[in-house]
Parts: structure tokens; C-alpha cells; sequence
């Protein structure tokens, strides 16, 4: 049996023009489930006879429509031809460019240009928009290589190297980075209305701050180099995400100033800023908003330095015979949690100081064990109070916050550093990465996750 696939062209003055793409052909009876239906070579072979005819035929009818003069309505002259390649989804298509001579309605000028060559001002990029995107997403998604493959396997786009699926990635990353700083510089300012600024107060939008470490090419100056990752979310709006490597953003703050403008923040309104104590986090939400940032510390990562003395406090007290003179260390370690959780941070380091004197003065030379337990006690309380003072002024009634039902952990932010960086860039994929790269790669993820990514018009079939 014989199948033959023609295409079939209805121009816009009603002629039609058939052409053959291809034939395929199997035994009358088959033998086998594998005869069956079409094979993938075949549809890529189908494919790119169907794109390489069309395509060939939208530009042959651009240039002769582009042929005659915009002024006086006379064709041009025709000059030469030569040939141009579009690289698209369903292969690389060399298509005509004729160049015509300038029309003779036009005063030659000394400098002027003499031939026209529509198509080549129609080709604007060596691919299509397509393929850009297609590929810029793959690489995404998973590695360069691996999106290089899965395009070679299931279409005949080409060329499928994975360096072109990095460029492409980079290239669309960049335009990303350009909107978002377009779109940070065009942040209107709020004008002031006392009841509505109230209002705002309440729903004001949250930032998640969190880093990631990536691992480095070798050559890089370190071994390791960090990604801040991050959620903007605000009552009404989809969550935004957004990823940067500050060393190499051009306008770390655009960036995240441009997920704020997305997320109905203007000039003016206050945010609040939830990081893990890393004081540069908070400082760039406030570089990014140029006005008022509630900076709250993290509860998670205060808690979990909390249950570090707790931990400690549980193995000084399963020694054995108990020990009676940390009667009172372990009551105000049992406290210590229910102290932050309500504000009174203050309390805390006060019991803090009780439990390291106390755990100070028990210290037994000649029991070795518990020697070692209290001095872990002592350093691990010392921390835990340092902690506490170096963020004092982002410390907050967790409780009450957590009542209202406003976040206080950047737990979902944990979230967004696993779907953007480790998903993608993390150890056990043996990925090194050069800071640029790893930024423009999230750039991408970032917007892929959102939903951001591929709502740009596209400009020629593909
Ligand atoms: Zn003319």
C-alpha cells in the first residue's frame, strides 16, 4: 500500500497549486504491530517537506509583494538572488532573498542604497521566534544536552546542539532581564490617601527571601556562589517568583522591584520582607522599593536554633544519675520556645544568659560526658543569643501573626529555591555552572514556573 501526503495552496486571488510532500509505503498485509501507522521518521521527514513548502511559499509571496515601489507603484528592478536559512522547529529551510534595485522615482543620493532586499529585513534572527522559545524553555527545564536530545528525537528541528540551546536560552533570559528593568523603571508612585494607606498596611505584599549555593566552573574565583531565591505574594495575585546571582544581575533590585510592580506593589506601599537573617536580603528589598520594609526574621530558622538547645538540654538531662543542678536551666530551656514564638525576645536572652551561668557553674572536670554536653550547651545558647540580638529589630509576635494568617516562615520560599535552583542546577546533577549562566537559566525557570514565559507575539509562522 502507498500513501502520498500533497499540500494544497489556496492563494488569496482563489488559485490553487498542489505539491507532492512525500510517500510512504507498507507490505498490503502487514505482520507485524511496528508496520502500523506512522513512524517518527516519517512525520519528521512529512514535517519538514510541509514547513520547508510553506515557509519557501510566504516568502516568495513577501518579496513580490515588497517588490513594488511604496512611492510610485512600479516594480523594481530585479538585481540578484541569494539565498538565506531559517532554522525553525521542523528544520533549517533555505529560502530565496531577491534583491531589487532601488526604483528610479527616487533621486539617486551619493551615500544611498542602491539594492532593497525585502526578505533579509523580514529575517530578522536566524531562527524563528518558535524555535527561540521552544528551545530557551527545554533548556530550562533540564540540561542543555538533554534538551538538544529530546528536540532531535521528536522533531527535525535543527541545528539541535546543545551550545545553540544555551544561546538561545541566554538570549531569551536577557529579554526577560530587559523587561523586568523596563518595567521597574515605569513603577508609578501611590498618592497618599489616609484611609486607603491603612488599608494597604494590612494587605501589603510579602517577600520570601532565601539563598541557594550553586556549584562553580572550576577556574571561578570560589568553589561555590549563591542565588537569591525568592516569592513575592500579595493578596489577589498569582505568587511571583523571582532568582538572581547579584554578582552578575545588572540591577539586582530591578528585578525584584519588577515581581513587585507585577504583583500590584507602586512606589510608596509598604513590604514586608521575611528572610533567614542574612542581613543583605532585607537590604535588597529596601534598594528595590526605595521606601519602607517590615523586615521579620524567619521563623524556621529561629526555631531550628532553638530546638539545637532544646536537643542539647534533652541529652544533659538523660545522663545518668540526673543532675539537679540544671533544675532551673531546664525549665527556662522549656520556656525559650514559647518566649520567641510571643514576642518577648527580650526574655528569651535573659534566660539564654540564666542557662549558659547555670550550665557555666555545673561544668565537672572530672566527667568527662557531661563536660562535653554543657560545654555544647553553653555554645549552643551563645548563638542562639547572638542570633537573637543581631536581628533583634526583625523579631515579631510570631503567634499573633500566625493567628491573623499571614506567613511568617520562608518555608514557601524553601519551596522556590528546590524548584528553581536544586531541581535544575543542584550537586548530585555533578552541574558546575558560571554565575552568569546559573542567573540567566533562572531568569527563565523563574518565569517558566510563573506562567510568565512565552506570551511574546510571535512574528513569523514556524
Ligand atoms: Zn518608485
Amino acid at each position: 500500500m502507498q500513501w502520498t501526503v500533497r499540500l494544497e495552496t489556496t492563494t488569496s486571488v482563489g488559485e490553487v497549486k498542489t505539491t507532492e510532500l512525500v510517500t510512504f509505503s507498507r507490505p498490503a498485509v502487514v505482520s507485524t504491530l511496528a508496520e502500523i501507522g506512522l513512524m517518527l521518521d516519517e512525520t519528521k521527514a512529512l514535517l519538514a517537506r510541509l514547513q520547508a513548502s510553506m515557509l519557501c511559499g510566504q516568502v516568495a509571496k513577501y518579496a513580490a509583494h515588497h517588490r513594488v515601489c511604496a512611492a510610485c507603484g512600479m516594480m523594481r528592478r530585479f538585481k540578484d538572488r541569494r539565498t538565506r536559512r531559517l532554522q525553525t522547529l521542523f528544520g533549517t529551510v533555505e529560502v530565496e532573498a531577491p534583491r531589487f534595485k532601488a526604483c528610479r522615482c527616487r533621486q539617486p543620493a551619493p551615500m544611498a542604497e542602491v539594492t532593497v532586499s525585502p526578505v533579509c529585513a523580514l529575517l530578522t534572527a536566524r531562527c524563528t521566534p518558535e524555535l527561540e522559545r521552544v528551545q530557551a524553555e527545554l533548556g530550562a527545564r533540564t540540561s542543555f544536552r538533554d534538551a538538544a536530545r529530546i528536540l532531535d528525537t521528536l522533531l527535525p528541528a535543527s541545528p539541535a546542539r546543545h551550545e545553540s540551546v544555551r544561546n538561545r536560552t541566554h538570549a531569551v533570559a536577557l529579554r526577560i532581564e530587559a523587561d523586568d528593568r523596563q518595567a521597574a523603571a515605569e513603577v508609578v508612585a501611590v498618592r497618599k490617601e489616609p484611609n486607603k494607606a491603612a488599608a494597604a498596611a494590612e494587605h501589603r505584599p510579602v517577600v520570601m527571601l532565601d539563598g541557594a549555593y550553586i556549584r562553580a566552573v572550576p577556574g571561578h574565583q570560589v568553589r561555590n556562589f549563591e542565588a537569591v531565591c525568592g516569592k513575592v505574594e500579595h493578596e489577589g495575585h498569582p505568587t511571583r517568583r523571582f532568582a538572581l546571582v547579584r554578582s552578575v544581575a545588572d540591577q539586582p533590585h530591578a528585578l525584584l522591584r519588577a515581581a513587585l510592580q507585577g504583583q500590584g506593589w507602586r512606589k510608596g506601599d509598604a513590604v514586608t520582607a521575611i528572610s533567614d537573617g542574612d542581613p543583605a536580603l532585607p537590604a535588597l528589598v529596601r534598594s528595590a522599593t526605595g521606601g519602607p520594609v517590615e523586615p521579620i526574621l524567619d521563623w524556621f530558622h529561629l526555631s531550628m536554633r532553638v530546638h539545637h538547645v532544646e536537643q542539647v538540654m534533652r541529652g544533659l538531662c538523660a545522663l545518668e544519675p540526673p543532675l539537679a543542678p540544671l533544675g532551673r536551666a531546664r525549665v527556662d530551656v522549656e520556656r525559650l520556645r514559647h518566649l520567641l514564638w510571643n514576642g518577648h525576645h527580650d526574655k528569651a536572652c535573659e534566660a539564654l544568659g540564666r542557662i549558659t551561668s547555670e550550665a557555666k557553674d555545673a561544668i565537672m572536670p572530672n566527667n568527662p560526658t557531661f563536660e562535653a554536653k554543657a560545654r555544647r550547651l553553653v555554645a549552643r545558647c551563645t548563638e542562639l543569643r547572638a542570633y537573637i540580638e543581631s536581628n533583634e529589630g526583625a523579631l515579631i509576635d510570631y503567634g499573633q501573626r500566625y493567628r491573623a494568617g499571614k506567613p511568617i516562615s520562608t518555608s514557601r520560599a524553601e519551596g522556590t529555591v528546590n524548584q528553581l535552583v536544586n531541581a535544575r542546577m543542584n550537586k548530585r546533577r555533578q552541574m558546575r555552572w558560571s554565575p552568569r549562566g546559573a542567573h540567566r537559566v533562572l531568569q527563565v525557570r523563574a518565569a517558566l514556573l510563573d506562567g510568565r514565559f512565552g506570551h511574546q507575539p510571535i512574528q513569523l509562522a514556524a
